[in-house]
């Protein structure tokens, strides 16, 4: 029975509850939480909410330009930063386009990360950009790059009593593009492409290539990639790493679409969107 509602005013205090009940919940946006519980699917013992934790709120820039997102702020708060710059800007842009308004004004970055669900935006996208997940826990705090934070379907590398305090988004590289597949406005993507890069006219430098919504966890895969740096990139070489690419995905079928749409379609889309990258 759900019997509990706790709120912390620090991130000690709500991992200080988190130790004191295994059965009790991290409450953010709600939006995910709120509906598994009122489905009778999931019955948390306690609710602890961290909208009373002041140093989980709002997006800083830090002094080597690196943008620090708070695990409590929304999607729409992030996509209406200006804090962002060159590639990093992918973040805000990505986040602007998520479900709907009243999605994005509830939904936080935080819990979306901590849900790990692969059919949504974030894993994809703190991937593509790089980014490094600062943990709390029991045991003290550390920090996890986002490629090794998604490790299955609804599965991260929390540990149990571990929550989200923050997100890295660090200033690596110049030009983005974001492409996605939507059935209709405000759906889950059917598939994404976020790709970060650094290019001398046609000759790429440096790219970060994810791919979302195709399995269990964002695709990356350095070979796609290593086929466009020092590379003049034309439509021919970008369909070769959108090819390779469909080749390393392992998607699955869903309301959405079935694997082999998925796997049809990816080079295309990873192709138009790394060539946005390099038009940028
Ligand atoms: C109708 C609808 C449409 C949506 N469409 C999209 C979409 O198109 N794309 C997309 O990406 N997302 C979509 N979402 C997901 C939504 O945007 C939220 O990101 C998601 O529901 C989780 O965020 P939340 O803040 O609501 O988390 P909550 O529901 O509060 O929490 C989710 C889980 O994370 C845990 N948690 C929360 N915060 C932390 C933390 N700081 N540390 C550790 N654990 C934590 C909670 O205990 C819970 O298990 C949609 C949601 C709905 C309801």
């Amino acid at each position: 029975m759900h019997v509990g509602f706790l709120r912390p005013t620090t991130v000690e205090e709500a991992v200080a509850a988190l130790a004191a009940d295994e059965d009790a919940r991290l409450l953010a946006g709600g939006q995910t939480l709120m509906a598994t519980i009122a489905t009778g699917l999931y019955r948390p013992s306690a609710t602890i909410s961290l909208a009373g934790v002041a140093e989980l709120r709002g997006l800083r820039r830090l002094d080597d330009g690196t943008v620090r997102m708070g695990a409590m702020a929304t999607h729409a708060e992030i996509a209406a930063s200006p804090l962002f710059a060159g590639a990093q800007r992918l973040v805000p842009d990505a986040a602007g386009r998520i479900a709907y308004p009243a999605i994005r004004n509830a939904g936080t970055v935080g819990g979306a990360c901590a849900h790990g669900d692969p059919a949504s935006d974030w894993p994809a996208i703190a991937v593509a950009a790089d980014a490094r997940l600062h943990l709390a826990g029991p045991s003290g705090h550390r920090t996890v790059a986002a490629a090794d934070f998604f490790v299955d379907f609804l599965t991260t590398a929390l540990d149990p009593g571990e929550m989200i305090v923050a997100i890295d988004v660090p200033p690596r590289l110049r030009s983005f593009a974001v492409e996605r597949i939507v059935r209709v406005a405000g759906d889950y993507a059917t598939l994404s492409v976020l790709v970060a890069l650094d290019h001398d006219g046609g000759l790429c430098r440096s790219v970060r290539i994810a791919v979302g919504s195709c399995g269990v966890r964002p695709l990356r895969d350095a070979g796609a990639e290593g086929l466009l740096i020092g590379r003049t990139v034309d439509r021919d070489t970008a369909l070769a790493a959108g090819d390779r690419l469909a080749a390393m995905a392992d998607p699955v079928g869903d309301v959405r679409a079935s694997a082999a749409y998925r796997r049809r379609v990816m080079p295309a889309l990873v192709s138009r969107a790394i060539l946005g990258a390099m038009s940028a």
